[in-house]
């Protein structure tokens, strides 16, 4: 057919059927379309499972998709192109610790300056702690969106470890477990998987933090100040102790696996689904959670306080 002999109206409606198209090629969405900004979306997929780790809950996901958006117009394209990969290599780390991917619902926002990022915090937050999310929040999650303060990054190894910790807030929430489990294991869980991303990136500055958060706990221990996980319960806490409360979480979490295995911890989260924690921590672990959140420090007691937990070597924990 020659260009000459085409019907007006089939060019009326392929230039209809392309401006439909644009904002999916610039990768705009929701309100952000007038705003043109850029988008890109990750497609996780499911590792074959290691037949020796059933660490799956009923239904796994095969597939999940992650959105990565710039909150703002300055947000560099090649940045959110970094955060998109990021995700991408590290979402194993989910799947290995969690059993499962995040929700496709999920969104990740990106924010150039403290400006646009305070625009979201005071949408989402009580206007008396506005200040606090700025100055002390690395990113925070709404049920399955994350807001991240993308101006305060300098390397891939901090990124990294905050989106895996505020994915680990949407995995959690997406399978409505968040509610279902003390603040210790929520958090502990988010610092785990974020460190172990930070590690793959920049494994010595890891083992820098890991040597200075240990020693705050050592101080604390000292001054008569360290408390058990079970004070994790509201982000007063974080304040009002001398040392990182979500570090100290996170090796009550590390303890369990590496004392009773990770297959225990999916088989925690799965029967998470239709028993309280008492009673999945019970059965699974054979001991009281009360008991294990009220005595676990992440330090051997001093003294000749009594010792209810074998802990591995120390060299494993320090
Ligand atoms: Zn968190």
């Amino acid at each position: 057919m020659s260009r000459q002999s085409r019907s007006p109206w089939l060019v009326v409606i392929l230039v209809l059927f392309v401006l439909l198209l644009l904002p999916f090629a610039y990768g705009v969405v929701g309100d952000s379309e007038s705003l043109g900004r850029f988008k890109l979306t990750v497609s996780l997929f499911r590792e074959t499972p290691n037949t020796s780790v059933s660490n799956d809950f009923q239904h796994p996901a095969q597939f999940s998709i992650v959105q990565v958006i710039a909150g703002d117009r300055d947000v560099p394209k090649a940045q959110v192109k970094n955060v998109a990969r990021l995700i991408k290599t590290n979402a194993s780390i989910l799947q290995t610790t969690l059993g499962q991917l995040p929700s496709s619902k999920t969104k990740v926002y990106l924010y150039s300056t403290q400006k646009q990022y305070k625009r979201v915090a005071k949408s989402a937050f009580p206007a008396s702690q506005v200040a606090w999310v700025l100055s002390e929040t690395g990113g925070f999650t709404v049920a399955s969106t994350v807001y991240i303060p993308l101006y305060k990054y300098s390397n891939n190894a901090f990124i990294a470890d905050t989106l895996m910790h505020e994915l680990t807030h949407v995995t959690l929430n997406s399978h409505s477990l968040t509610p279902k489990m003390p603040e210790w294991m929520n958090e502990g869980l988010a610092w785990y998987n974020g460190t172990q991303a930070q590690e793959r990136i920049d494994e010595e500055a890891s083992q820098q933090t890991r040597v200075r958060l240990f020693q705050e706990l050592h101080k604390a221990q000292s001054t008569g100040e360290l408390q058990s996980i079970a004070s994790e319960s509201v982000a007063v806490a974080q304040d009002n102790l001398p040392y990182n409360v979500e570090f100290q979480d996170s090796l009550g979490v590390s303890y369990l696996i590496r004392r009773y295995g990770i297959n225990r911890l999916g088989l925690l989260l799965r029967e998470l689904k239709h028993r309280s924690f008492s009673e999945c921590f019970q059965m699974i672990y054979g001991k009281s959670a009360q008991q294990f959140q009220n005595t676990f420090t992440g330090l051997r007691p001093v003294g000749n306080a009594e010792f209810q937990w074998s802990y591995p070597p120390s060299a494993i924990l320090h």
